[in-house]
């Protein structure tokens, strides 16, 4: 059976699944190239496209994949038999001047003829708006609509396995008027003001920062989310002065925004920690859920250590080969050794040493401004 290859995939300016972003803000553009959880997606979803999972890589896809399998056979179980089956269709918008185009995972035509469900894989921890207030929902709708002539109900569902959640919501026909406008205005705004990132920055008016700037790639150096800031600042310290954030390469705005990201991160920091000690006690948030990062555990007498370890049969070398020793540490150990006056210098002896045999790994320096 051949794989499909999802990654060699296009993608419209402006996608049905970055519409969430450009309807948050119309400056907001996307940053390039992927990441570990994109690559998983990747992979379940051709493996659902040709019911065959043996080209996924470890039991969590597996267990991600067995799980969409489930529950769409379960959401199916709802409807009448199927007509015509499409996987990975590809889907073109028309809307008033303007279009989009994307690949939806699942179409399937019920056996009336008039009604079909369509289906999105989400195999992130992401929450997932439902679909009658998604954009990328409703732009895919619209482009079946405009597809099938004689569908008149779309029942739209995404898979959500990491929430165990199929989200889904019944179309009409008569639904596509007011999502065309909707989807036309979104994407028109974004195509005005986007292009004005080539010339330098869009005009504070046309940006609105929000909770998805993280993932825009101007980030860095967009000036309504450096203003946002230095308004949040001056929340924290009132006696700051007013920044012209207009022009993020200025070195004396520079210097004066650092000292401001300086207050607000520390200030982030702690609200951060807050957060999750409340979430600890028991708030509920609208949708943020309290997840753990793991604890990290460590070996706290060594010498018991090399007990344990050779009642395993693992000899205190091996031991020593998975031993990563802190370097200053251990030179000062070596000092102490010394008398008086002439612990610095065994201990710089014993680093020239060390350095001179060719064991030590120096990472590159690490920079910060103050
Ligand atoms: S960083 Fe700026 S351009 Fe990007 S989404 Fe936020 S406000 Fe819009």
């Amino acid at each position: 059976m051949n794989t499909p290859d999802h990654s060699s995939r296009g993608h419209a300016e402006f996608s049905p699944s970055s519409l969430k972003y450009v309807a948050g803000c119309a400056g907001y553009h996307g940053r390039d190239g992927t990441n570990a959880a994109a690559e998983m997606g990747t992979r379940i979803h051709e493996a659902l496209e040709v019911h065959d999972p043996s080209a996924l890589h470890n039991e969590q896809e597996l267990q991600i994949y067995d799980q969409i399998v489930e529950m769409e056979e379960a959401f199916m179980g709802n409807f009448s038999g199927i007509q015509e089956e499409h996987n990975e269709i590809q889907v073109d918008v028309e809307l008033d001047g303007t279009g989009t185009w994307g690949t939806c995972d699942r179409f399937l035509i019920l056996e009336s003829g008039s009604e079909a469900v369509m289906a999105d894989y989400k195999t992130g921890i992401s929450i997932i708006d439902p679909p009658e207030k998604n954009w990328q929902a409703k732009a895919y709708t619209v482009g079946a609509f405009q597809k099938f002539p004689d569908i008149e109900k779309i029942v739209f569902v995404f898979y959500v396995p990491q929430h165990n959640a199929s989200l889904h919501h019944t179309f009409v026909r008569s639904d596509v008027d007011g999502i065309v406008s909707e989807l036309s205005d979104i994407i028109k705004q974004a195509e005005k003001i986007r292009p004005k990132w080539n010339e330098g920055t869009p005009s504070l008016d046309d940006l609105t920062p929000n909770v998805n700037c993280r993932f825009c790639r101007y980030e860095d150096s967009c000036p309504a989310l450096g203003g946002l800031v230095v308004e949040v600042a001056k929340k924290i310290n009132p006696q700051l002065p007013d920044v012209d954030i207009e022009n993020t390469e200025d070195p004396e705005l520079v210097e004066q925004l650092w000292a401001i990201a300086k207050i607000v991160s520390n200030w982030a920091d702690r609200f951060k920690k807050r957060a999750v000690a409340l979430a600890k006690d028991g708030t509920e948030f609208p949708s943020l859920k309290l997840r753990s990062m793991g604890s990290s555990r460590r070996i706290m007498d060594n010498k018991s250590l090399l007990e344990v370890a050779a009642e395993f049969g693992v000899s205190a070398e091996d031991v020593l080969e998975h031993a990563n020793i802190p370097l200053a540490k251990l030179a000062k150990a070596v000092g102490d050794t010394a008398e008086k006056g002439g612990k610095r210098k065994l201990s710089d002896n014993f680093v020239d040493a060390c350095q001179d045999a060719g064991i030590i790994e120096t990472s590159d320096p690490r920079y910060t401004l103050s």
